[in-house]
């Protein structure tokens, strides 16, 4: 099936690693030229590098930002709007979960996983509604399961996931008919926080293997193993593309079926 993404233009808010980076690799596969960001500058760097090098440099543009600083993420806005005049695809994907319980999470705490999880979603939407309404274009939350299905030990993260599940279908109905919003639901996937966890093993000398085999096991996960960043960029890219042009409002639940709601 062609997605549609030919000489078509997206951008993926932290785009160095993980899901962000297999996304933008998977979508200038596809055809699309493609912006990424994030806070790091030298991962960043790093990736639009090797992105530049299979797909030409003049298909990639980098910014280091935070998603969290208004007036940066309209300058990347503007850059995209500099470079290549349109945006059809935003992928809000920037950020990161934090486990606590309610015990253990400060008002504070609650603040910033708040701030994060909605900031991240609404700056860059307010920034490329202008470009993505006259490219009759779509944005895709990278969300979690979690908004369904709370975690006891991931309490405020699975709360402001609740909260960013509500935004996305309020704004697939405010945007629509020039904007599709959609969502991907993931379970747990195979990249930068899992990762982190890995390298903060209790026992150093359990291998990777059995390490991610024991926690799909603890996870009850039907599939048996994490998900593979790809596996979450494809159902953002199916989202993203013309291809879904008549789903709007909708999610994708990438979980190997870890998800037990009707
Ligand atoms: P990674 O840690 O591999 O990637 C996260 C990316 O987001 C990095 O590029 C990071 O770069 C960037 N980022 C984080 N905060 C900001 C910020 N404030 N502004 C700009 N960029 C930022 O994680 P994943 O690929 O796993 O995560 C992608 C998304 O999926 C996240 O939103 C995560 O919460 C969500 N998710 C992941 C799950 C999983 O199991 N992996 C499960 C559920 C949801 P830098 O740090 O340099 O800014």
């Amino acid at each position: 099936m062609d997605l549609g993404y030919r000489d078509r233009v997206a951008v993926v808010t932290g785009g160095s690693s993980g899901i962000g980076l297999a996304t933008a690799e998977l979508l200038l596969a596809e055809g699309a030229r493609v912006a990424i960001c994030a806070r790091g500058a030298e991962r960043l760097e790093a990736a639009a590098v090797r992105l530049a090098a299979a797909h030409g440099a003049d298909r990639v543009l980098a910014r280091a930002l935070s998603v969290l600083d208004a007036a940066a993420v309209r300058g990347l806005a503007a850059a995209v709007g500099e470079r290549w005049g349109r945006c059809d695809l935003l992928v809000n994907n920037a950020g990161q979960g934090r486990q606590s319980t309610f015990a253990d999470t400060a008002d504070d705490d609650w603040r910033a996983e708040f701030e994060l999880k909605l900031f991240s979603q609404i700056h860059p939407v307010r920034a490329f509604l202008p470009m993505l309404r006259s490219a009759r274009g779509a944005i895709v939350a990278v969300n979690a399961l979690l908004a369904y299905q709370p975690e006891p030990h991931m309490v405020c993260t699975s709360a402001a996931r609740a909260a960013v599940q509500n935004l996305v279908k309020s704004l697939s109905r405010e945007l629509a008919p020039e904007v599709r919003v959609n969502s991907v639901l993931l379970g747990l996937v195979d990249s930068g926080q899992w990762q982190r966890r890995f390298a903060a093993r209790e026992d150093p000398a359990q291998d990777r293997d059995s390490w991610y085999a024991a926690l799909a096991a603890r996870k009850g996960i039907p599939l048996g193993r994490l998900g593979e960043p790809i596996e979450a960029a494809r159902a953002i890219a199916f989202l993203g593309s013309p291809a879904a042009s008549y789903v709007t409002g909708a999610q994708i639940d990438v979980s190997g079926g870890l998800n037990r709601h009707m």
